[in-house]
């Protein structure tokens, strides 16, 4: 099969490699429909996760079909149709058992285009399959659903449960990319009074607008700390998001704050930030941080299909699934590109609708 492998810092290529088999019992193999790629995806690119080795296949979100199955399979068969999610489960582990998967010790947690070969690929071994993947609801479409594998449970689990967003509360969101923007269409579930969207790019603050912010602050134009404090009766935010990722907007995530006030991190830092505990030791902050669980997939893919929750809007480009080294280029530039979501589509199969055709046909 064809598959995206990363090579060292800098180095990807679209290669002829191995079809993945089953290797443990509790695996599936799934042919990869549609897939993306992710931020991550470029912070292994650039070296900054050294864990993931040259020949790792990248890539941890997809929609496919179950084509293998090993023994201890009991919930799935061959040809469902599946959502693969960035994070894996052991279900056994006691962060498992605590429903905190991100950080299972079993063999799970974020693994795919991480520490085992990943799902930018015409086909991947996927480990611990009942406990992991999720069954698409019939009707749902493969972009309906796959942003479920990653921005959208991370942003609503890390950004807006954690940051415990109430009805009424105002939320400032630091950094409008996908995740950023996930925060601010997931925040919205729980009617905050007033979303405000922090960025230094207008063109990414105009999709903010467009993903529900009521407010927008271009802080390079303009003091983010000024406006909020205008906004608020010179309190601070209720809940702010750090969906960036920098020293500089973590440390700004701290002034933007009220007393009392919660800060969701949920960027991936490469740095350390300053905790100015000088300022803040007596404000009564609550700080969190964290990887996604992926414990809400099952309630946002209801959402979805309830029509509560539409994530197609993330999507900006499609490429065929052969075209991946060209979907990097677009999405490693997307401040040209204005890129948020690249979707990636596998050609479809030409056998299984011909004998769906002559069954149909043999029915009738
Ligand atoms: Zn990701
Ligand atoms: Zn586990």
């Amino acid at each position: 099969m064809k598959a995206l492998v990363y090579h060292g810092p800098g180095q990807r290529s679209w290669d002829e490699v191995p079809d993945p088999v089953i290797e443990e019992p509790t695996d599936i193999v799934v042919r990869i429909e549609t897939s993306t790629l992710c931020g991550s995806d470029l912070h292994i690119l650039k070296g900054d996760v050294p864990e993931t080795t040259p020949g790792t296949i990248l890539g941890h979100e997809a929609v496919g079909t179950v084509t293998e199955k090993g023994a201890a399979v009991s919930t799935l068969e061959i040809g469902d149709r599946v959502l693969v999610s960035c994070i894996t489960s052991c279900g056994r582990c006691r962060f498992c058992k605590e429903a905190r998967y991100g950080l299972c010790t079993g063999g799970g947690g974020w693994i795919f285009g991480h520490l085992i070969d990943g799902l930018q690929a015409e086909q991947a071994r996927v480990p611990f399959a009942d406990t992991s993947v999720y069954k698409v609801p019939q009707g749902l479409t493969d972009e309906q659903v796959l942003f479920l594998a990653d921005i959208l449970p991370t942003a609503f689990e890390v950004g807006v449960l954690n940051g415990g967003v109430q009805p009424g509360d105002t939320v400032a969101v630091v950094g409008a990319g996908p995740v950023g923007l996930a925060v601010i269409m997931t925040a919205r579930l729980f009617t905050p009074g007033r979303i405000i969207a922090i960025d230094l790019a207008d063109t990414r603050l105009e999709k903010a607008r467009e993903f529900g912010a009521d407010v927008t602050v271009n802080n390079g134009t303009e003091d983010a700390v000024e406006r909020v404090m205008e906004l608020t009766d010179g309190l601070g935010a209720d809940v702010v998001v750090e969906a960036v990722g920098l020293p500089a907007t973590f440390e700004l995530c701290t002034e933007l704050v009220r007393p009392g006030g919660r800060i969701a991190n949920v960027g991936v830092h490469g740095h350390p930030a300053t905790l100015h505990l000088e300022k803040l030791w007596a404000r009564g902050l609550t700080i969190t941080t964290g990887l996604v669980d992926a414990f809400t997939t099952p309630q946002l893919l209801k959402l979805v299909a309830e029509g509560r929750l539409d994530a197609t809007p993330f999507v900006t480009h499609r490429f065929p699934l052969d075209e991946t080294m060209a979907a990097y280029d677009t999405f490693a530039d997307a401040a040209t590109t204005h890129a948020l979501k690249v979707v990636l589509e596998a050609q479809p199969l030409a056998m299984p609708s011909d004998e769906a055709a002559q069954s149909e046909i043999a029915i009738a």
